[in-house]
């Protein structure tokens, strides 16, 4: 390792050179308190800009990071403390492109596991974006200087030295998260597949923005759904129970149903202080289900519901390049279940007609057996009784599924009532198949390497020029998520895609990785489509399955 004495004059030597000269930069620095490593650095001054760590000996005491909740949180209060410190710093743009521009990776209302921040017995570890300062494409040494010898570890020296005022708010972080895993934990123990707290603010400022509603009607249970966790640190907290089974949310237009059915698919993710959505916590595995047109399908079993197309298509093997709603609608489901999800969430305002339902007129005119689906509703007390999947569904307008629920909520002007005594005396008997286990996602992957990943937002990614259409994919939250897939997808392609593994196989695979090895361990050093937070095995497929060249 280089000493910082050394890097001094190494930035001398290429002051006023040629941009490219930057490259020889890279490496690692000792500067005594801590170690600064150049892990990459641009092409120039308008590329994304060059990759920065720094390690610092570790005062933050081991009960902040002892266990996975409790580090996810302290690891993303640190980050959140460092944007502070960064923009507080009086940071502005030297000279040409990003020229000057110091970044950390970008945090949104959820309490994702990230790289940015990594906390270990011995060390924090920080990750950051610098633009190496240039005026047009000359060398601003002294500039970089700067940054690297001042603002940039004052910055960090503030944000992550262990004293009472970061003891504070760390203590804060650490027993939301307590919280927060205390009810997914309880989840379970009570059969439960969500819980909504009672005050909660569910509905969002806009639709661009994440922040909670400021004027909203706050979120009560009825008492017959109501149900009181003790939480370890806030103490009693009652709230709607949503029980494992099928629950069927109806009420007016506008009347607060999808807002609460969007909440409770974000509950899979821990949310911020302050967000609304502490305290909404849904069954990680949970996953929205939605129709998308258009999407390609890769060899998925979707027979349960759709067989003896009249081009006499093979649905047990279905291959398309564009799907319609229903086909779609189908094989998200399937590819949900082939990924171990428990609970299935859908809108009836994105989902296909006619993969939910199938009226008695239209039955009596189509003969069944020239209808080649066969609806969702069919299957949704077998998916429960035989596969143990619950649903929770939103259905304004069709009365079919009060038939099916298990307990039906209605809202109204955002309030939520039980109405499932009153929804029974309008049911009538729905016909059911059964829902069989079966091996859904059937295309073996063959090994294929990606050479350039870019990510365009959160919502299309491409490989190697091929666009990946991720925006149907209501759970990926922000575009960290985004740069993770651009990272683990290539992984697994070239890693442990052999011919022979299908896709969710590859999924599943990734799942265990991150969670034994973390995030980084699929991420290259010199990584180049943004800083990862990390997705679930749910959108892992997802991401593999919306690739048109697998
Ligand atoms: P629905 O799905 O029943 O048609 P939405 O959930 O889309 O209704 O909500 C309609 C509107 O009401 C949205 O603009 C939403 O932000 C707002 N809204 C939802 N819940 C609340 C609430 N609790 N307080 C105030 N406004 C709300
Ligand atoms: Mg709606």
């Amino acid at each position: 390792m280089k000493t910082q004495d050394e890097l001094k004059r190494q930035l001398k030597q290429i002051d006023h050179k040629g941009y490219k000269a930057y490259k020889t930069l890279e490496g690692e620095y000792s500067f005594g308190a801590y170690i600064l490593c150049i892990d990459h650095v641009q092409g120039d001054p308008f590329a994304t800009p060059s990759r920065v760590r720094l390690l610092y000996k570790n005062s933050i005491p081991a009960e902040y990071f002892e266990s996975r909740h409790r580090k996810a949180a302290a690891e993303d209060y640190l980050l959140r403390r460092l944007h502070r410190n960064l923009r507080s710093g009086g940071q502005e743009r030297r000279g040409s492109g990003k020229s000057g521009m110091v970044t950390a990776c970008r945090t949104g209302q959820e309490v994702l596991e990230r790289t940015a921040v990594l906390l270990s017995l011995k060390t924090v570890e920080v990750r950051l974006e610098v633009g190496f300062p240039a005026y047009g494409r000359t060398i601003a040494a002294g500039e970089l200087e700067q940054i690297l010898f001042g603002f940039l570890p004052e910055a960090a020296r503030r944000t992550f030295v262990f004293g009472p005022g970061m003891k504070k708010e760390l203590d804060e972080a650490t027993a939301l998260a307590d919280d927060q895993q205390y009810i997914r934990e309880e989840l379970k123990k009570q059969g439960l597949a969500a819980f909504v707290a009672d005050g909660s603010v569910l509905p969002r400022e806009s639709g661009i923005s994440q922040k909670p509603m400021k004027a909203a009607v706050p979120f009560k249970s009825p008492d017959s759904t109501a149900v009181t966790l003790q939480l370890p640190h806030r103490g009693p907290v009652r709230g709607m129970g949503i029980k494992k089974g099928i629950t069927v949310i109806v009420g007016g237009g506008y009347h607060g149903k999808s807002t609460l059915l969007k909440a409770v698919e974000r509950g899979v993710y821990n949310h911020i202080q302050g967000d609304g959505r502490e305290y909404v916590i849904t069954d990680e595995t949970a996953f929205k289900l939605r129709a998308e047109e258009g999407r390609c399908i890769h060899q998925v079993d979707i027979s349960m519901f759709i067989s003896n197309l009249p081009s006499g298509t093979d649905t047990r093997n279905f291959v398309t390049e564009n799907a319609s709603g229903s086909t779609s609608q189908a094989a998200n489901t399937v590819e949900a279940l082939a990924c171990g999800s428990q609970v299935l969430l859908i809108d009836e305002d994105t989902s296909a007609t006619n993969f939910m339902v199938r009226d008695d007129r239209m039955a009596r005119l189509v003969e069944d057996k020239k209808e080649p689906i066969t609806p969702f509703i069919r299957f949704i007390r077998s998916l429960y009784q035989d596969l143990g999947v619950s649903t929770v569904l939103v259905a304004g307008s069709s009365g079919a599924y009060l038939s099916v629920a298990d307990t039906v909520i209605q809202m109204d002007c955002y309030v939520a009532k039980d109405v499932t005594e009153k929804a029974r005396t309008l049911a009538e008997e729905v016909t059911q198949g059964k829902a069989e286990e079966r091996n859904w996602v059937k295309k073996p992957v063959p090994a294929k390497r990606i050479e350039k990943a870019r990510v365009h937002g959160w919502d299309t990614l491409s490989f190697d020029k091929t666009e990946v259409d991720l925006r149907y994919l209501e759970q990926i939250v922000d575009e960290t998520q985004t740069a993770a897939l651009a990272y683990i997808v290539p992984w697994l392609l070239e890693r442990s895609a052999n011919g022979k593994r299908t896709a969710a196989e590859l999924a599943v695979l990734a799942g265990e990785k991150i969670r034994k090895e973390g995030l980084l361990s699929m991420v290259p050093r010199n990584y180049g489509a943004g800083a990862p937070a990390a997705v679930r095995v749910q959108e892992i497929l997802a991401c593999l399955q919306r690739y048109r060249m697998i």
